[in-house]
Parts: structure tokens; sequence; C-alpha cells
């Protein structure tokens, strides 16, 4: 045997309260109602009435709930309830006093502004932010219960032949009732924490709506008498009032509850459906019965309903288009939003003749922070950099979380020569803090900033993301914790001059030799060879000149040279590439164009070059060209190059056979490839004059998977 916790003796208060309540309720209807047992059953229930005015009050004692002034206000109104019933009771059975209304109804009547003020002040609390819906929902209900209540409460009575005092007394209850029920159901089925003491308070609105209904309808049909079982309902509505401020739960009853994404479950759908069908049903019962009396007021509660449930599918398809343009973590707007908007940014700069900036910025060493501190604790510091960037953008600017732990920001406005200002301010706005993550844990976060505007880094919103794209693989390469500006682009290619000069000969023998050394160290021997004579033909093919199918051919030959200083790891992984892999494997085609535009005349086969991962349908790389954009050498080198890629056996990924290799050029044709380019390669195929890779490709042993160079 232990010793007794006290508390447990206070928390069990609100029990040893209900079940003492339900044996006075019990008793109450086993004292005759005659004779001195008419005075006991008085002092009973009015002792019920008023024992959960006291209860609230030693509640808000004991529990100190926050905010005080809701629980005291539903206090003060049972304290006047219970007055009311008081007064009633003693003014009826002692006094005999059966006119109406009679002493009683100002006191009942009067308890409602407390009530609803009380219920008021909870929902505030609870629902600080907008809840539409919720109001909404309640505001059809109300509806529904405003048109009945007006059937077949409020009219009977207005239409009654009755002085004006007994008339308006009569209304008033229903009307009070009304505002009860509206302010009740807001409360019901609006957010917040719903612990025991909310069900209670709940029961305690229901039982009191319920017998009040009841009664109005009973003295409308004359078949009410004092001490019916309506008592009962009015009893136990009470108890559940003082049991709920008794309840431990009852402090937390003003607490803001999280707030919950789907206001929209079936089982409100159904009940929300079922609400609105009474005014339609309500109209044929009328209709059935042969009078229909009330037409305007059933016209307008139908109405209304209308209204409202279109009012709540605006916030249904409102609420689903934020949430799909919204990140879950960061709450910044999604990649594919901010992807929406850049086009039409741009469109408008370009009709308005103005300029626009465009941010990527990326979370220095992030993966390290997630190593060290945790996933949790990465999120944290995602929350944070998100919300610090947002600190740093202004009104009217798109900042969206574009990756992982990668941001971009789209300044409609901005000009060339406020970029380093606005990403400086970023950066610095990042990194002005350590960044909180736990109790007392504090991660210094810095980013990285590649930046480019419209119209001098790009014309088009793929040229403009990729110049800073590659600005931001410059910041982290320089040393991360920075700012870079894009370069703005290459001069146009001149692809008409030639290699004539005998002099660069060495030069371009170099190259070669650089070719073959990528050849070896992928283990695809004479890929370039073959590519460079596929892509000659098919120039010739396609009726281009000689100079194009010499640019072609050389193009081929040197196209892959830039993987030369892409680490070896990263080209002969046979597991999945990872983000930053695939970046370094991407920027293969940019070092090909640098080492090959430094031969005088080369320039037209660098630019092949660097153009021979770009798609047809603009999602290549780096600069996204898209159509006749992409030069048609390189629109020839791309299905070279992939014909070559899908039939050689590559790390992680067998060869494909000649079927199906052609199966995916043609799946391909127009969207990676230049359709022409596509069936000009299938027929020299057909006719057997390229694509054949068994000539030049010899078993490959294993050991001269690894042969080659490294730099
Ligand atoms: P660098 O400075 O080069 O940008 O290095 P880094 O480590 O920041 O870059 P890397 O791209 O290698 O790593 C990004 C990491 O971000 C990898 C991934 O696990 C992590 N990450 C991506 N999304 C989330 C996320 O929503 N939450 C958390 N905690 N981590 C994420
Ligand atoms: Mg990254
Ligand atoms: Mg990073």
């Amino acid at each position: 045997m232990g010793t007794r916790n006290p508390r447990v003796g206070a928390n069990r208060a609100w029990l040893v309260y209900l079940i003492v309540g339900f044996v006075l309720v019990g008793g109450y209807y086993l004292i005759p109602t005659t004779g001195q047992g008419r005075v006991v059953r008085i002092v009973v229930y009015c002792l019920v009435s008023a024992s959960a005015a006291v209860a609230v009050f030693v509640g808000v004692a004991r529990h100190r709930p926050r905010p005080r002034l809701p629980w005291l206000l539903l206090g003060l109104s049972q304290l006047v309830y219970a007055t009311a019933d008081a007064s009633f009771y003693v003014s009826h059975y002692l006094f005999r006093i059966t006119a109406f209304p009679s002493v009683a109804d100002p006191f009942y009547l009067g308890h409602y502004p407390f009530v609803v003020g009380g219920l008021v002040l909870f929902i505030r609390r609870r629902s600080p932010g907008r809840d539409l819906p919720g109001v909404l929902d309640a505001a059809v209900l109300a509806v529904v219960a405003g048109m009945l209540s007006w059937l077949y409460l409020i009219g009977p009575q207005a239409r009654l032949h009755a002085p004006t005092l007994v008339k308006v007394t009569s209304m008033a209850y229903p009307m009070m009732d009304l505002a009860l029920l509206a302010v009740s159901l807001r409360l019901i089925l609006g957010p917040g924490r719903r612990p025991v003491s909310f069900f209670l308070l709940s029961g305690n609105l229901v039982a009191f709506l319920a017998a009040d209904t009841n009664y109005v309808m009973q003295q409308l049909a004359g078949t009410y008498h004092a001490g019916n079982g309506l008592d009962a309902i009015w009893l136990s509505g009470n108890l559940a009032l003082g049991t709920a401020a008794l309840h431990p739960t009852m402090a937390g009853l003003g607490e803001r509850g999280p707030l919950r994404e789907n206001s929209a479950g079936p089982m409100r759908i159904v009940a929300l459906c079922a609400a609105a069908l009474v005014a339609p049903a309500t109209l044929l019962l009328q209709h059935a019965s042969g009078s229909l009396r009330d037409v305007p007021v059933i016209a307008a509660a139908c109405a209304s309903l209308f209204v409202l449930t279109i009012a709540r599918l605006a916030v249904l398809v409102a609420d689903q288009r934020r949430l799909a343009i919204t990140d879950g973590l960061t709450g910044l707007h999604t990649r594919r939003f901010f992807e929406a908007q850049l086009p039409l940014e741009v469109a408008r700069a370009r009709r308005g003749d103005s300029s626009l900036a465009v941010f990527i910025i990326d979370v220095d060493h992030f993966k390290s922070i997630n190593d060290r501190y945790g996933h949790p604790a990465g999120d944290q510091v995602l929350i944070e950099v998100a919300a610090r960037l947002r600190a740093a953008a202004r009104a009217g600017d798109v900042l969206a979380r574009y990756g992982g732990e990668e941001f971009a920001l789209l300044v409609p406005g901005a000009r060339r020569e406020e970029l380093e200002r606005i990403a400086e301010r970023l950066r610095h706005q990042v990194a002005s803090s350590p960044i909180t993550v736990g109790a007392d844990t504090w991660v210094p976060v810095t980013v990285s900033v590649g930046t480019a505007s419209f119209p001098h880094h790009g014309d088009g919103p793929q040229a403009l993301v990729a110049t800073a794209d590659r600005a931001l693989y410059a910041a982290k390469a320089g040393g991360r914790d920075r700012v870079v500006i894009g370069e703005p682009p290459q001069p146009p290619p001149d692809l008409t001059e030639a290699v004539t000069d005998a002099a660069d000969l060495a030069l371009i023998d170099y190259l070669h030799r650089l070719a073959d050394e990528v050849d070896a160290m992928l283990s695809t021997v004479e890929h370039s060879r073959a590519i460079s004579r596929w892509a000659g033909a098919l120039a010739v093919e396609l009726g281009h000149d000689a100079a194009v199918a010499r640019r072609v051919e050389l193009a081929g030959r040197l196209h892959d040279i830039g993987k030369i200083v892409v680490p070896k790891a990263v080209l002969t992984k046979t597991t999945p590439l990872t983000e930053e892999e695939w970046r370094l494997l991407r920027q293969h085609s940019e070092h090909g164009f640098r080492l090959t535009r430094v031969v005088p005349g080369l320039a037209g086969v660098a630019h092949v070059i660097r153009q021979h991962h770009e798609r047809y349908d603009g999602a290549g790389y780096p600069d996204g060209l898209s159509g006749t954009e992409i030069s048609v050498e390189a629109r020839i080198l791309a299905v070279c190059d992939a014909w070559a890629s899908m039939r050689s056996n590559r790390p992680g990924q067998p060869a494909l056979s000649e079927e199906e290799a052609c199966a995916r050029l043609r799946l391909r044709r127009g969207t990676y490839f230049d359709p022409d380019v596509v069936d000009a390669f299938l027929d020299l195929r057909r006719r057997g004059l390229v694509g054949d890779l068994r000539r030049i490709q010899p078993e490959a042993p294993a050991t001269q998977r690894d042969a080659g160079v490294s730099l």
C-alpha cells in the first residue's frame, strides 16, 4: 500500500459531482408532487441548478484556466439561470402564480448574453486565424435550424392571439436559442483541442437546446406541465456544465489546437448534405399536406443554403490550389509554381521592356548538417533558412523551394546592376546568426548564390536558370558562402569558318589524342571515331555542304573530351548518380567547349560540342536551347551519340539490342531528337551505312575498363 496522492482526490471531484448529481436527479422523480414533497422537489431542482454555477467557480479556482473570462461568463450565466429556476418554482409551486410571462422570464432570457459571450470568447481563443470552412458549416446548420425554428416555433407564436408581452416573450426564447445554437455549432465544428471537458460542455449545450425546443413545442401543443420529463434533460445539462468545469482538462479549453487540413471529411459532408436537404424536404411535406404556407421562408432558406454551399466549394478549391503550390516543409512556393511563373514574368518583362532577375540559392554543406545533427534538425534549418530568405525578399518576388536544400528567387524589375546587392542581401540574411536546432545547439549556416538577369544574361526562362545555375556551381567551386553573377551568353557561333590553318594542326592532333584517351578510359574504344563517321554521313544525307559535314565529323570526334576533367569515379560509377555527380557529369559539354575553342578556327566545332546534350524540346543542357536554336551539327551529333551509347555496355547499363535502340530513337523523336535527323539515321542504318558498332567494339576485358588516364 503506497501513500495516497492528494491530487488524485482533487482530480476525481468531477466524478463524485456527476454521480451525486445523477442520484439527485433520479431522486427528484421519486419525490411525490403533492404536499411536502413539492417543497423537497423545488429544493432538489434548485440545488442541482445552483450547484452547476458553484462547480464552475470552484473549477476556475482549482484549475486556473487561461483565459479565465470565458469560464467566469459561463458560471455567471448559470448563476442567473439558477436564480430563474428558483424564482420560477417558488412562484409556481408556492404562490401558485401561473401567469406568463412570470418573474422568472427576465432571468431566463437574461442568461443568454453571458453564455453566448463566454462561447464566443472560447471560439476566438481556439481559432485565432481564419477558419472560413468552420464558419460556413456552422452557417449552413444555423440556416436550417433557423428555418425550422421559424416554421414550427417562432411563426406559430407570432400568429397566436395573445397580448403583445406574451407573444414577444414566447418568441424571444426560440430566437435566443437560435443565437445560442449558431455559436454552439461554431464551437463544436471549429478547430481547437477536444479534451473531456470540451465534450461535457458540448453536452450541456445540446441538452439545453434540445430541452428548450421541446419545451416550446409542448407549450404550443398545450401539453407542457411543470415537472415533466424535460426537467431531467435540463438538469443533466446543468450537471454536464458543472462536471466540465471540475474536470482537470477544463484549463486547456481555450487553447488553440492543431489546424485540421482536411475540414471536409466524409462524415461532415454527409451531415451538411442532409442538413441542406431539410429545406426542400419541408417544402415537399407542406405541399403533400396541402398547406403550402411558408414558401417565402423556405425559398429564402434554400437560396441561403445554395449560396453557402457554393462559397464552401470556392473555399475548398482555393485551399487545394494553395496546397498545390505550397511546399509542405517551408511554406514557400513549390518549384512547379516557380517554373510556371518564370515564363510569365519573362514575357511581361519583354513586353514592358523591363528586366528581371533569377537567384538560385543553395545551402552550403547541408549534407553534413543532416549527418551531424540528424534529419529533423536539418528540416528545422531549412525552415529557418526559408524564413530568412522570405524576410530578405520583397512583396512581389517569387520565392520557392527549388529542390532539397536549394531555393530560387525571382525578382521582377531587378536590373543587372542590382544583382550583386540583392544576392548579397540574401546571403547575409541567412548567415546573420547561427540557427537554433533543439534547446542549446546553434548551427552556423551559409549559402552560395548564383544569379542571372533578363535580358542581359539570357532571353528565355531556361537560359536564365541555366546561367544562374552555372554561376551557383562556380560559387561552390570558388569556396562557397559567396555570390557569383552569371556570365553573359557567348557571342553567336560563327559556324561558317573552316579549319584551314595548318599551324594549328598540332593542337588539333592533341585534341584527337584526348578523345582517344577518353574512349580508352570509358572502355569504348573507337567510340568517337564511329560517331564522327556516322555524323558526317548523316550530314551529307541530310543535304548539308562539305563544311557542315567536316565540322560535325570533328565535333563527333572531340565531343566527349571534356570528360577528361570529370572524376573517373563519376564516369564509371555503376550505381545511380547523386545530384552533385550529375552536375559534375553535365559539365563535360562545357569543358569540351572550353578545351576546343582555344584552337583558332575551331570556334564553330566548340559550339557544336557545347550543344551536343541540348534536347530538341528544350529540356537539355547546358543552355536549354530548343528546335533550330540548336545547331544542326549538334542535332546530328546527339542522335549518333545516343545510338553509340545505347548500343554499348555502359556502367550499370547493358547494351540495348538494335531493335530496342531503334524503338528508343523513334520514341524520342521530337522530344530528345530532331525528327528529321532520326528518320535519316534510321534510313541510313537500314542501308547498313551507319550504326554498326561490332566492327569497332571488341569485347572489353574487365581490366580494360579501368585503363586510361587521370589528369
Ligand atoms: P554543397 O555545399 O555542395 O551544396 O553541399 P551539400 O551537402 O549542401 O549538397 P548535397 O546536394 O550533396 O546535399 C544536399 C542534401 O540535402 C542531401 C539530402 O539528403 C538533403 N536534403 C534534401 N532534402 C531534404 C529535406 O527536406 N530535409 C533534410 N533534412 N535534408 C534534405
Ligand atoms: Mg544542392
Ligand atoms: Mg548544398
